[in-house]
């Protein structure tokens, strides 16, 4: 046995098992990322044309190479089965999973919401954790909310980098104020190639002057590529429609209009253009006002800063379904748990 199989015999009597919907860049990292831990057992993976089950533990790199060999894992051979209806077959098969994290694109801008509206349902009862980006799409699925409390799910939504990390980092930090005036969030991703990360690269482009999530998601991979030679590689995002404003809100800690997101895409070279930071500006309550800044370290990558907090919600998720509160809650609002 390898140390990945020894992990899954001796955790899955205890562990949480969970699902990754998507096995594009994220869900790939997603499964490593569990592949570690002892709280968690990968037990299903779902990409666009099939699904794997295999309720004692899927051993990551079986999956990803045979979703990079042959595109899908649904070949993975004895656990996977072919369908291009994949979320849909993996609900209706019954196969327990505690909860899923949602590694899709989110193109077009409702699919998430129609994917969380399949779950309910289905009648399936568990922890679903997204790390969707824009304002429009987490409003879809807060107005959900008595559904998926009606139907004891447990969803956590915006529960990447950002939103997610830097939107939690940003409502800790708040703390120390009496009055909270600007949360702004910069960005820098470096990756090697943008194949990786397709469905990320398109609803960037879907931020950028002249286009939107329709004429992003509508362009092909040739298109995107000239669109990507043209800037050298590098997007330059500012002012973008991302849901750390809603979530800040939602929490109390400053309105909409004083946060703001912006960053920079360097789609040809892993090492990060620059430091992704969170800067949040405010008043204590002795009159003075300062800024609190959180900067992740350049070496950690935008998995590593996705897929952890992910899963950390999905712990946190299942802490609170174990004990009966259900529907809707964001990375604003409750702390990730560190999954061992
Ligand atoms: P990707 O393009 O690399 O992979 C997408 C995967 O989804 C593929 O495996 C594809 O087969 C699968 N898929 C597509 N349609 C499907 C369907 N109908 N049923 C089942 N599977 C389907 O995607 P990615 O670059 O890994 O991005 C995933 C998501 O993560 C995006 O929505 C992106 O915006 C989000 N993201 C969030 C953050 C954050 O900080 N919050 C950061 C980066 C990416």
């Amino acid at each position: 046995m390898n140390a990945e199989q020894i992990q899954a015999s001796t955790s899955s009597a205890t562990s949480i098992r969970v699902g990754v919907l998507g096995f594009g860049g994220l869900g790939q990292a997603a499964a490593r990322v569990v592949a570690l831990k002892q709280e968690m057992i990968l037990v299903a993976t779902a990409d666009k044309e099939g699904y794997a089950y295999k309720k004692d533990g899927l051993n990551a790199q079986d999956c990803i190479k045979t979703y990079n060999s042959q595109g899908s894992v649904g070949y993975l051979e004895p656990f996977g089965c072919l369908t291009t209806n994949s979320i849909q077959d993996l609900i209706e098969s019954r196969s327990p999973v505690d909860g899923y994290f949602l590694a899709l694109p989110n193109l077009p801008n409702d699919f998430i919401a129609s994917v969380a509206k399949q779950f309910i349902k289905s009648g399936w009862q568990g922890v679903l954790v997204d790390a969707i980006k824009r304002t429009s799409a987490v409003e879809q699925l807060l107005a959900m909310k008595d559904e998926l409390a009606g139907n004891g799910i447990t969803y956590m939504t915006g529960c990447g980098a950002t939103p997610g990390l830097l939107t939690a980092a940003a409502s800790l930090a708040a703390q120390s104020y009496a009055e909270v005036h600007k949360v702004e969030i910069t960005f820098g991703v470096g990756i090697a190639n943008w194949e990786a990360y397709r469905a990320t690269i398109r609803e960037d482009i879907a931020h950028m002057p002249g286009y939107n999530v329709e004429t992003a998601s509508a362009m092909t991979d040739v298109e995107v590529a000239a669109l990507l030679d043209e800037t050298d590689g590098i997007l330059v995002l500012e002012n973008m429609e991302h849901a750390d404003d809603i979530m800040l809100e939602l929490a109390g800690i400053c309105s909409r209009e004083n946060v703001t997101v912006g960053g920079v895409v360097d789609t040809r070279n892993p090492k990060k253009p620059l430091s992704t930071n969170v800067k949040v500006t405010g008043r204590t309550f002795e009159g003075r006002i300062s800024t609190h800044t959180f900067t992740l370290g350049d070496e950690t990558s935008m998995a590593a800063n996705v897929c952890g907090p992910a899963f950390g919600y999905l712990k946190a998720g299942k802490q609170l379904h174990n004990k009966g509160i259900y529907g809707i809650l964001t990375a604003a609002e409750v702390m990730p748990l560190f999954v061992r």
